[in-house]
């Protein structure tokens, strides 16, 4: 008899984007003809920028002649990539960091889920509520928590993010080892600033933890007081992991790169207390586990950082940012209460008073014909809020905006 990993079974399934599509296939077949505009896609619409293509089909050429062919890459990442993240993300921006702390990858979700294998089973977890889903999961299936009771797992120590503290996470009152941070946020749109994380990385640093910093977002940042990177602040190399990704910078969601900086300064501990580089463990488990990205997905996302890429990924973005405008506006016009959207993509609204997030889910479908994320999907804070997200076309948005901007509540 074949024992599985029971950790699995704690996992209530995920029903938050299947009860979605279920209501709204429902809503359709009985509505037919109805033209339903989803603000709840976490998925870019706009095609990879010229620059990128270029790039792709150069890249692909070089694989069809043998004086350029290249097989299995270095698992790492390509030098002539992490070269050009480290001078344009970092080196340019004044943080000091070497090629070698730079891991490129497949995709953040990834290494975030795996980088959690690093750490002992007896780590104590601490994450943001409303959460990206990936970090509690990934911690469920290692056997880091206990059971999942009333919408929260045992053994985890959650982070209420609400409109009382601006939806920033607080230092807990409890020890935490492994901290996931999540900044410009994914369900919110909140970010921390610089002054907020500058406390996480101190409260890090007197307790030994480490903070995995989860930046995916940071292309949207719009306000000065935003760190685009936590090595912004003074001591982070020491405590920290960040995690960055070309899929929502660039429109990479297929195409799949993405990388994680692990200074060579940061460490942790064995039992016996005796200090060893996460930098050297990491690179253990990548050259172990995986092997590397397309060359050509690489040469792609090099062309980022060319002037030509930049100016065209900026443009796009701000299409995005336009969006959330938009979408602010109308939900003004309609007497909401909405938070985010400056500095994220995502749109976080409080749902009217005693309307909880399905019934708002319920009331924006066939009201409006418009459909988002209830916030309860995210974690228990998120009840009685709803996320809108801005990756829609600007033609849908807007559409969808002048549909919200009528309602009344
Ligand atoms: C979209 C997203 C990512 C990016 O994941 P990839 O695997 O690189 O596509 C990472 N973190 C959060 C919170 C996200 O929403």
């Amino acid at each position: 008899m074949t024992i599985l990993n029971e950790n699995y079974l704690k996992l209530p399934g995920s029903y938050l984007f299947s009860t979605i599509a279920k209501r709204v296939a429902a809503y359709k077949e009985g509505h037919p003809g109805a033209q339903v505009i989803s603000l709840g896609i976490g998925d870019v619409s706009r095609p990879l920028v010229p620059a990128v293509v270029e790039a792709l089909h150069k890249a692909s050429d070089e694989m069809g002649r043998a004086e350029t062919f290249r097989g299995y890459g270095p698992e790492q990442g390509y030098a002539f990539l992490r070269e050009a993240i480290l001078k344009h993300d970092y080196l340019d921006r004044g943080i000091t960091l070497a090629a070698d702390e730079i891991f490129v990858s497949d995709g953040a979700k990834s290494d975030v889920a795996n980088f959690q294998e690093l750490f002992d089973v007896s780590s104590q977890v601490a994450l943001q509520d409303p959460v990206y889903p990936v970090y509690l999961d990934t911690n469920v299936m290692a056997g880091r928590t206990g059971a999942f009771e009333n919408g929260r797992f045992g053994g985890i120590v959650y982070l209420p993010c609400t409109e009382e503290n601006q939806f920033t996470p607080q230092l807990p009152a409890q020890r935490a080892d492994l901290v996931y941070l999540c900044s410009p946020n994914n369900p919110t749109g909140s970010a921390m600033t610089r002054a907020e994380l500058k406390k996480w990385v101190d409260w890090a640093a007197a307790n030994r933890s480490v903070i995995l910093y989860d930046s995916a977002y940071e292309a949207f940042i719009t306000q000065a007081d935003v760190p685009h990177s936590i090595y912004e602040i003074p001591g982070a190399e020491k405590v920290a992991v960040e995690f960055r990704s070309f899929s929502k910078t660039a429109g990479f969601t297929g195409t799949r790169c993405a990388y994680t900086v692990v200074p060579k300064a940061l460490q942790v501990y064995d039992k016996s207390g005796a200090a060893h580089a996460l930098n050297a463990l990491w690179l253990r488990r990548q050259t172990t586990k995986f092997n590397g990205v397309p060359y050509v997905v690489q040469r792609a996302a090099e062309a980022v950082f060319s002037p030509e890429g930049q100016a065209q990924i900026r443009e796009v973005i701000a299409g995005y940012q336009q969006n959330a405008q938009v979408i602010l506006k109308a939900l003004q016009s309609a007497g909401l209460t909405a938070f985010g959207g400056v500095n994220a993509p995502y749109i976080w609204l409080k749902t009217p008073q005693g309307v909880d997030s399905w019934a708002f889910f319920d009331q924006l479908l066939t009201r409006a014909q418009v459909v988002g994320t209830p916030g309860v999907g995210f974690g228990s804070c998120g009840e009685g809020y709803f996320r809108l997200t801005a990756f829609n076309t600007p033609q849908l948005t807007q559409e969808a905006a002048r549909r919200l901007a009528e309602m009344t509540f």
